[in-house]
């Protein structure tokens, strides 16, 4: 087993480490403040190849793998979290669904403007009354002629305010359960999609995170995407790549917290000596390295483990329940490193300890992560 990453993964963790520490960085902390959506992080990011990294090159993309990706999302949420939501979403749920799902024509239609940037994708399952019960979603999908007629209302959708194509996952027979559910290629500028409420967030203040409002979108026969009633299986195997996606944001964020306490401990002197001299400090210290260590190790795994076309459910949910857990561990030794200066806006930490906390609840909360893991031993 090699734990060493190839070279060229190494010039491209460095590379996207700059870019985010010049670029991103210095945004981060505006955009949470002026709860303002990270427009213009995201079209740096673009520039860079950041939103095709999903994508093959054959469709204009710069298809880095799961784990190019995985490097690539935890420097630009180490910088912005924000960022990295909409970085996520945008590759491992939308993108990634057309290059796994989508048909040559739809490929074609979407593949290359999404990898450059000129559509940015979005992502939308859950509902008022479904959330980790996903498959009990209500909004439906009603055949006329060739087309499909989409009505009812989606929530907590990130960037569906902002989105040019969201996948919507509507039902489309009412008796069939968890195969009743379909897939569909919805661009938001058709009659109908409208953004609803904003949601006024404890963090991801620089992420929008909006109800969707389907009132008779009519969508065309070939922008379903996979087979009719497949929906909810793409939506799972979504989700496997997606929460490598989470997991890769939460060690951005974990190890944010660790570099900001490490420099504050050096720095802040009391009894006479900087505080990274006391042992409760340097067991914090140790204790927030090593869980750092630990998530990359079953991240990586997970990365790979899709790299090669192998099943990684499982790995995929017990990378993201270890990398949001130590980011929420992180986040509050960070701040208890800082002390009162933690608790203030005049250092990251604080930000960090409220973006770290949702990483814990989206695309499957911790829980639902602990019951994949148990259910994949316990069927066997
Ligand atoms: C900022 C943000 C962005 C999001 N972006 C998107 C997006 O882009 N697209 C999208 O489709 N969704 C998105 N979501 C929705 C997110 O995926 C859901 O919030 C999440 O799946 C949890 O669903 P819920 O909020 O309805 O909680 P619930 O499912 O109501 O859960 C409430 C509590 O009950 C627990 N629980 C539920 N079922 C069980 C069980 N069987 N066993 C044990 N405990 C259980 C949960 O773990 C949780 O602690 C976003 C959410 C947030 C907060």
């Amino acid at each position: 087993m090699d734990f060493e990453l190839s070279e060229d993964m190494q010039m491209l963790e460095q590379a996207a480490r700059e870019f985010a520490q010049s670029e991103l960085a210095p945004r981060a902390a505006i955009s949470d403040a002026n709860e303002e959506f990270v427009a213009e992080q995201i079209r740096l990011c673009a520039e860079q190849g950041f939103l095709g990294m999903a994508v093959p090159e054959e469709y204009g993309g710069s298809d880095l793998g799961a784990l190019g990706s995985s490097l690539v999302l935890i420097e630009v949420n180490n910088a912005c979290a924000s960022t990295g939501t909409t970085v996520s979403v945008h590759n491992s749920l939308t993108c990634e669904s057309l290059v796994r799902f989508g048909t040559d024509e739809q490929k074609q239609k979407y593949l290359p403007r999404l990898a450059t940037g000129e559509l940015l994708g979005a992502y939308a399952l859950s509902e008022a009354g479904s959330g980790s019960d996903a498959g009990s979603l209500v909004c439906k999908a009603e055949q006329d002629g060739d087309d499909w007629i989409l009505d009812g209302s989606k929530l907590w959708i990130s960037h569906g305010d902002q989105a040019d194509v969201v996948i919507v996952f509507a039902r489309t027979d009412p008796d069939a359960g968890n195969k009743g559910v379909t897939a569909f290629i919805v661009e938001t500028s058709w009659d109908g999609y409208k953004a609803g409420k904003k949601e006024l967030k404890m963090g991801l203040r620089g992420s929008s995170t909006v109800e969707l409002q389907l009132d008779g979108v009519r969508v065309p026969a070939e922008n379903v995407l996979g087979e009719v009633g497949r929906g909810f299986p793409i939506a799972l195997s979504l989700l496997d790549t997606g929460r490598i996606g989470i997991a890769s944001q939460a060690i951005g964020i974990a190890e944010a917290c660790l570099e900001a306490s490490v420099k504050y401990a050096g720095e802040r002197e009391q009894f006479g000596k900087p505080i990274a001299a006391f042992g409760a400090i340097q067991e914090k210290i140790a204790e927030m390295a090593m869980r750092v260590d630990a998530a990359r190790l079953l991240t990586f795994r997970a990365a790979v483990l899709k790299d090669k076309d192998q099943p990684h459910g499982r790995e995929a949910s017990m990378a993201k329940l270890m990398a949001s857990q130590t980011s929420n561990y992180c986040a509050k030794e960070a701040v208890q490193i800082h002390g009162g200066a933690g608790y203030t806006r005049d250092f990251p930490v604080e930000r960090y300890f409220r973006d770290a906390r949702v990483t814990e609840i989206y695309e499957g909360t911790t829980e639902i992560q602990r019951l994949v893991i148990a259910r994949s031993y316990l069927r066997k």
